[in-house]
């Protein structure tokens, strides 16, 4: 039995406490042998992902059906929920024998997961509930539940393999910026998995050099990072002129897009790969980059993923593809979510990776359905094209930006300026970004102070005051493709 989920709950109140209780807790349970904290399943689970890494299609195949059918079993027998909708809709379970039928169960929506609460969690798991909530950049959280001994350790393993793959082992020291509570004003160190916590809702000029300081005494191997907070962090270690920090082997980007020229600036500031993975609180799907190219590898072992068009209808997974993210957990029991719409649009990579393994592959990411702007003429835009796609020479003058749209063919460009900035960076923008959109783009500039980030830490580049019902879908003036 793994300890670490009886103390999960308590986990906030550890992060809050004062540094020399954190020291000293942390440091007597991180010499806690790792069977203790996570259970056997940990060991299990890592074992098997480092044999499967090597499997055929096949055996993947196989291997992720007999997950599937073991969960649907469990769901029509255990679930609320999925019992009534199999009376419903009349699903006969003699006709799901593989995944090509799985589009017969019904999607699930996250507004469907908010009401039904109970009615999904498996009658015969709720004494082994771990509550845990999610919420994203939505800002409206979402209650979970998992297998207490099960979800979580299976949770690490796969992710241990993946930033394996970007070049971080576990127990080396990474710093995270990623928007967690931090107490003390610039950073905190947490013993247990050898974390510097970056206080990133603290990022100023002042204390992002008193925070490049540490980090170069800390010597971190990797720096997990939202993005957008990577991205503030390196633009000022760009205008303080400082060097990057020489042990930081790996930027780890998750939970958020990550734009290309994001990417190559990142790369470019801190001389380090920048991997980037896609994840999220449901824990539906888990892909990430490998050790060789830039494509998000699906886990077939953590999930079964689907992309699917506006009415729900399946796509063929063919390079080029696009569609909406629907995944289905096989790591949790206990509130088991089948073809859960993610919102996220995704683009399908090429049919295999030059790394040999057999996973799918994901091109990019483009992010939720609302990251589109509007043009004049109904027209829409990913932010990826508009933006992150192309270089401006402007963004080495820029602390932070935001668009705004309140109207189609409207959009108001916020910036928090470096000194630099000039009447030729306004200039830059609004031409790139006219020329993108065709004409179909007025563009206006707010000079400001500060951005503030989301309750969550996280950092909006576009705040889309428009309902965008499904408009990723239909013609997209994309100048990226
Ligand atoms: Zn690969």
């Amino acid at each position: 039995m793994a300890i670490e989920d009886f103390l999960h709950p308590w986990k906030n109140l550890y992060r809050i406490a004062p540094s020399p209780v954190k020291r000293t807790l942390g440091q007597f349970y991180a010499a806690l042998p790792m069977w203790v904290r996570y259970g056997k399943l940990l060991a299990q689970t890592r074992r098997l992902l480092d044999q499967s890494q090597g499997w055929s299609w096949e055996q993947h195949r196989e291997y992720q059906w007999s997950l599937m059918s073991a969960l649907l079993d469990h769901c029509l027998t255990n679930v609320p929920y999925y019992r009534k909708v199999a009376a419903d809709l009349g699903i006969d379970r003699r006709q799901i024998n593989s995944q090509d039928d799985w589009h017969r169960l019904p999607l699930l929506t996250k507004d469907m997961v908010r009401s039904l609460g109970m009615e999904l969690v498996a009658e015969n798991m709720r004494n082994k509930m771990l509550s845990s909530n999610t919420g994203g950049s939505t800002g409206q959280p979402l209650q979970l539940y998992w297998e207490r001994g099960r979800t979580r350790s299976l949770e690490r393993a796969f992710m241990w393999r993946q930033w394996a793959w970007g070049g971080f082992r576990y127990g080396q020291r990474t710093v995270v910026m990623r928007g967690q509570t931090v107490n003390e004003p610039l950073w905190h160190y947490d013993p247990i998995d050898k974390h510097l916590f970056v206080n990133s809702y603290n990022l100023t000029l002042d204390s992002a050099a008193r925070i490049i300081r540490k980090l170069r005494q800390f010597r971190p191997v990797s720096i997990q990072a939202y993005p957008s907070i990577a991205t503030t962090f390196a633009m000022m270690l760009n205008e303080l002129g400082e060097p990057p920090i020489p042990s930081v082997k790996v930027l780890l980007c998750g939970s958020e897009n990550l734009y290309p020229e994001q990417k190559r600036m990142l790369a470019e500031v801190l001389k380090a790969r920048v991997y980037s993975w896609y994840g999220h609180g449901e824990s539906c799907c888990l892909a990430g980059y490998c050790d060789q190219a830039d494509y998000y590898h699906v886990y077939s072992e953590y999930g079964y993923t689907e992309l699917v068009g506006p009415q729900g209808n399946v796509l063929p997974w063919t390079p080029g593809t696009r569609g909406e993210i629907v995944a289905t957990s096989l790591i949790d029991d206990t509130m088991p979510l089948i073809r859960y719409r993610t919102g996220d649009i995704a683009v399908v990579g090429p049919e295999k990776c030059v790394c040999g393994r057999n996973y799918r592959l994901i091109e990019r990411i483009e992010g939720r359905k609302q990251e589109y702007v509007v043009t004049a003429d109904g027209r829409t835009i990913s932010l990826t094209g508009l933006v992150f796609g192309q270089h401006w020479h402007a963004f080495s003058h820029i602390r932070k930006v935001q668009l705004v749209q309140e109207q189609a063919g409207r959009v108001c460009v916020r910036v928090v300026p470096t000194a630099e900035w000039n009447e030729h960076d306004e200039a830059e923008i609004r031409t790139k970004m006219n020329q993108c959109a065709r004409g179909g783009l007025e563009t206006t500039f707010e000079l400001v102070d500060e951005i503030a980030p989301t309750s969550r830490g996280k950092h909006i580049f576009l705040v889309q005051k428009l309902t965008l019902p499904s408009a990723w879908a239909g013609e997209v003036a994309d100048s990226q493709s």
